[in-house]
């Protein structure tokens, strides 16, 4: 497997690859990699010859008071975990790679970029559209894959490649999850040990909420139950992300994101 670090040398692994006839995946991860970044590259292998990882932490999607400086890193564990994978190669790129001096352009979604996460972190999806943006049109894939993990995310990426005719196939993976239901997460190695007790209420508040219960009434349980505080339990229509229409016949989602102590959790269900 192997690792690169610039622009120049990716493209000219995969040009290589392209020109003959091979086809490529992308998987952008942050790093810090689990059994569902794992899941991810295997969905990748099962789509395409080639596969290549990104792994780069992305500074412009965290506010400055957010948890980039204490953001969990190990890329020599990541190397390791892709090459048992069977990934083909990891691009991981300096911060300086990405934003080189005088970067000045920025990629600014609307939409399904505007509500829940949108509200609460209000220039994160902009760091995220603009840095999958330049992650894809360097690596130039035929396929993308993202987790339903951050299912609005994956919303945002969707309707960005769809507004820009980005030469590039968006697919979703489902998440992955812990025996008692909490969804892996990089962020859950900040958790201790009681709260890791407490974390996958979350999914059983969400997946309560998808059969019917009111979402105010599954927020006070996650209180009750040693939450810190609920930031959002919303259903939503699970392409737009505008409220759902209760009898639409549409798909729906139920989104949420709550506080574990310092630790910020977020989950979604369909139904
Ligand atoms: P991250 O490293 O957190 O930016 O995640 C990289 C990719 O892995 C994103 O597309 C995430 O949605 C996806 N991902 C993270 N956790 C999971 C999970 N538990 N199941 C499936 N995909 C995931």
């Amino acid at each position: 497997m192997e690792i690169v670090r610039t622009i120049s040398h990716l493209r000219h692994a995969v040009g290589q690859w392209r020109a003959a006839g091979d086809r490529v995946a992308l998987v952008p991860t942050m790093g810090a990699l689990h059994a569902g970044h794992i899941g991810l590259v295997g969905a990748a292998l099962s789509m395409a010859d080639k596969v290549v990882v990104s792994i780069f932490v992305n500074p412009t999607q965290f506010a400055p008071h957010e948890d980039l400086d204490r953001y969990p890193r190990d890329e020599a564990g990541d190397v390791g975990k892709l090459a048992g994978a069977g990934a083909h190669l990891v691009w991981a790129p300096a911060v300086s790679e990405i934003y080189p001096d005088g970067f000045a352009t920025r990629i600014v979604p609307e939409g399904a970029a505007l509500p829940l996460e949108g509200a609460f972190r209000p220039h994160h999806f902009g760091g995220v559209a603009t840095v999958v943006c330049k992650l894809i049109l360097s690596a130039l894939p035929d396929v993308a894959l993202f987790g339903e993990k951050d299912f609005q995310q994956l919303a945002v990426i969707r309707q960005m490649v769809r507004d820009l005719a980005l030469p590039v196939a968006i697919q979703g993976v489902p998440t992955v999850r812990e025996d008692d239901g909490l969804a892996l997460s990089s962020r859950n190695a900040y958790l201790s040990e009681n709260d890791r007790y407490i974390a996958p209420m979350l999914y059983k508040a969400i997946s309560e909420v998808a059969r019917g219960r009111d979402p105010r009434e599954a927020a006070e349980a996650l209180i009750a139950a040693g939450f810190a505080r609920v930031d959002y339990i919303d259903v939503r229509d699970a392409e737009t992300l505008a409220p759902f229409v209760p009898g639409s016949g549409r798909p729906g989602r139920v989104l949420a994101a709550a506080w574990l102590g310092k630790t910020r959790l977020i989950d979604n269900v369909g139904f």
